[in-house]
């Protein structure tokens, strides 16, 4: 079965550039612009891997991110923070937000789809200890 991806993120822009990255892996893409609209189709896709702009307007990506990560449903899916200013104190932020990792905004278009299939596979392997 094919991997889910959800990309939440308001700018169009970015959206765009990482769905044509992502396009050649076939996963499916999910696409959301708020963090409402995350939670909505999380709760009824189960992605594999969620990519979180933590700078989303109403919801930031962190209170998406907290509210996931409180359903059992969802505390062991992979969180890549997208942000565009990922110095200083927001790293040790992001990481004790729930996120697993994060990538600065705009994403490197090498390294976006080789840190996904890393995580994807390393997700895998948890699932089949016994
Ligand atoms: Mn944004």
């Amino acid at each position: 079965m094919k991997e889910k991806i959800l990309i939440v993120e308001d700018n169009p822009v970015h959206t765009r550039l990482m769905e044509m990255t992502l396009m050649p892996k076939n996963y499916v893409i999910l696409k959301a612009t708020n963090g409402e609209e995350a939670l909505d189709i999380a709760t009824a896709e189960h992605p594999d891997l969620i990519l979180m702009d933590l700078n989303l307007p109403q919801m930031t990506g962190f209170e998406v991110v907290k509210k996931l990560r409180e359903n059992p449903a969802f505390s062991h899916t992979p969180i890549i923070a997208l942000t565009a200013y990922p110095l200083g104190g927001d790293r040790q932020r992001i990481i004790d937000s729930g996120c697993d990792m994060y990538l600065a905004k705009p994403i490197n278009t090498r390294e976006l789809p080789e840190v996904i299939a890393e995580m994807l596979s390393q997700r895998q392997k948890d699932n089949s200890q016994p």
